[in-house]
């Protein structure tokens, strides 16, 4: 029988709406590829990849889906035991990231309510088209509290980054909770 390896479990789901990267991200990130064809999404992935992070072996399970909105019924699903999300908008689209806000709500209802977030803008790359502006994602930051990162899925920017920070947020959460439950039974 074959032991694994690793010290902590951690479920990820990447939110946004269609179109903004969220399969090249972790396509990005769990093979270290990238293709420029648009890859539908249908129902629900996931890629498992494992980091090492102060000292701790961190098998990651990032869920990737398209379309949350047509498919309702696997939301549930989709959410259920997930200990952080990466909320993705595309710098190029203003609509992705006003949409942003909705995408906490549905994490937080469907998931849990304090589990760690990122934001993530994407498509970095693509400088001349941008719609989203530093001060718009300082507002947003400022006002919902979130780690910012920006990406290029295409040119390998940010992502490994990214899910580090998500991963490290998620770790932290996790020995704070056993902390105090260690504490409390004293
Ligand atoms: P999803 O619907 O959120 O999963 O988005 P996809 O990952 O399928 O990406 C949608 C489209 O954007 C595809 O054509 C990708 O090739 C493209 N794309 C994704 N990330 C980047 C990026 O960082 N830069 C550029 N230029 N295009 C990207
Ligand atoms: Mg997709």
């Amino acid at each position: 029988m074959s032991r694994e390896n690793f010290d902590y479990l951690f479920k990820i789901v990447l939110v946004g709406d269609a179109e903004v990267g969220k399969t090249s991200l972790t396509t990005r990130f769990a093979y270290g590829t990238f293709t420029d064809q648009y890859i539908s999404t249908l129902g629900v992935d996931f890629v498992v990849k494992t980091l090492a992070l102060n000292g701790h072996v961190i098998k990651l399970q990032v869920w990737d889906t398209a379309g949350q909105e047509r498919y309702a019924g696997i939301r549930p699903i989709y959410y259920r035991g997930a200990k952080g999300a990466v909320l993705v908008f595309d710098l190029t689209r203003k609509q992705s990231f006003l949409n942003v806000e909705k995408w906490v709500e549905q994490v937080q209802r469907y998931a849990s309510e304090g589990i760690p977030m990122v934001l993530v803008g994407n498509k970095l790359d693509l400088v001349d088209s941008y719609e989203v502006t530093s001060s718009d994602i300082e507002d947003m930051t400022t006002e919902k509290g979130l780690v910012y990162y920006e990406t290029s899925a295409k040119e390998n920017q940010g992502v490994n980054e990214t899910f580090r920070k998500i991963t490290e947020l998620i770790l932290q959460r996790e020995i704070d909770r056993k902390q105090s439950v260690l504490t409390e039974s004293k």
